[in-house]
C-alpha cells in the first residue's frame, strides 16, 4: 500500500505542471510515514508550542501521518542565490507549492476515500500565529517523527534531497507501517564537521551558530511579500538553503 500512494503521490507532481501550467517544476518527491500515536506528537507541544496540533485532532482515529517532500528544480534554487531579496522564481514557487500541497492532499484524499479510509488535509500553513510565529501543525516536525529528514542548523528538514522544498502532509485512518528513523544527523554542523554555511548567507542576521531569531526572519520575508504585490503571499526568503551543502543533497551519510 506504501507503494502505491508513493507513485500516486509521484505521479500527480509529475504530472502537476502540465495540468496547471505552472512556471515551477518539482523533483520526484519523498515520502516518510509516521504512526499517529508515535509519542514524539506530544512533546511536540512541549517543544513548539501547547497550541500544537495532534493527529487526532484532525481526525479522530487516526492511524498515520503521511508526510512528504517537494523538491524545488534546480533552476528555481539557483535563481534565489544571488542578491538580499528572494527572486521572484522562489516566491512563485513558494505559491505554486502551496496550491500544489492543497490539491496534492485533496486528491490523496479522495484516493483513501475509495480505498475506504478517510483523510484528514491539513493546509499548507495551519493556524499560523502571528504574533508568536508559529504554527497550529508544523509539517517540518511530522516529517522529521515520519523518518523524512533531520533539522539542520538552519531549521530546515534535510532529507535525501536536501532541503530545498517543501514538506507537506495528511493524517489518515489507515493503519501503515511506520518508517524508521535513522539515528545520525545530516547538517554538518550537527554533526561536528565545519560548515555553518547557513549562517553566513542569512542576510538579516536572524541565524547565528547557536540561536534563531524567528521575527527578524519573518521581518525578512514580510519585505519579500511587499516585493510581489501581484503575486499572493510571498512571505519568504530562502537565503539560508540555497548555495548550501545540504539544498539539493543530504551532504552527510544517514
Ligand atoms: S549549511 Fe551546513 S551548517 Fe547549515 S544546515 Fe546545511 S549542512 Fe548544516
Ligand atoms: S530565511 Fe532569510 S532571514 Fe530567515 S534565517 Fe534564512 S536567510 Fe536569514
Amino acid at each position: 500500500m506504501k507503494t502505491k500512494i508513493d507513485d500516486l503521490i509521484g505521479r500527480y507532481v509529475e504530472n502537476y505542471p502540465r495540468e496547471k501550467g505552472t512556471m515551477t517544476r518539482w523533483g520526484r518527491p519523498l515520502t516518510a510515514y509516521a504512526a499517529a500515536g508515535d509519542e514524539l506528537f506530544a512533546k511536540m507541544k512541549e517543544i513548539i508550542d501547547p497550541s500544537h496540533g495532534m493527529p487526532s485532532d484532525f481526525l479522530p482515529g487516526a492511524q498515520t501521518v503521511i508526510t512528504y517532500f517537494l523538491p524545488f528544480d534546480g533552476a528555481v534554487v539557483k535563481s534565489n542565490i544571488e542578491g538580499r531579496e528572494c527572486s521572484r522564481a522562489w516566491a512563485v514557487a513558494y505559491h505554486e507549492t502551496n496550491a500544489l500541497i492543497e490539491d496534492l492532499n485533496r486528491h490523496l484524499k479522495e484516493a483513501l476515500e475509495e480505498l475506504g479510509h478517510r483523510g484528514a488535509a491539513i493546509p499548507p500553513t495551519h493556524n499560523f500565529d502571528r504574533d508568536k510565529l508559529i504554527s497550529g501543525w508544523s509539517h517540518r516536525h511530522a516529517a522529521f517523527i515520519a523518518g523524512l529528514g533531520k533539522f539542520g542548523l538552519n531549521n530546515m528538514l534535510i532529507t535525501a534531497k536536501g532541503c530545498a522544498g517543501r514538506v507537506g502532509s495528511l493524517v489518515t485512518d489507515l493503519a501503515l507501517e511506520p518508517t524508521s528513523r535513522s539515528e545520525g544527523e545530516y547538517c554538518l554542523h550537527k554533526r561536528g564537521r565545519p560548515c555553518g554555511k547557513c549562517v553566513r548567507r542569512c542576510v538579516n542576521g536572524a541565524l547565528s551558530i547557536d540561536s534563531f531569531d524567528r521575527h527578524k526572519c519573518y521581518a525578512m520575508c514580510l519585505a519579500n511579500d511587499e516585493r510581489f504585490p501581484d503575486i499572493p503571499v510571498t512571505d519568504v526568503c530562502g537565503k539560508c538553503l540555497v548555495a548550501v551543502p545540504c539544498a539539493m543533497t543530504c551532504p552527510a551519510e544517514p
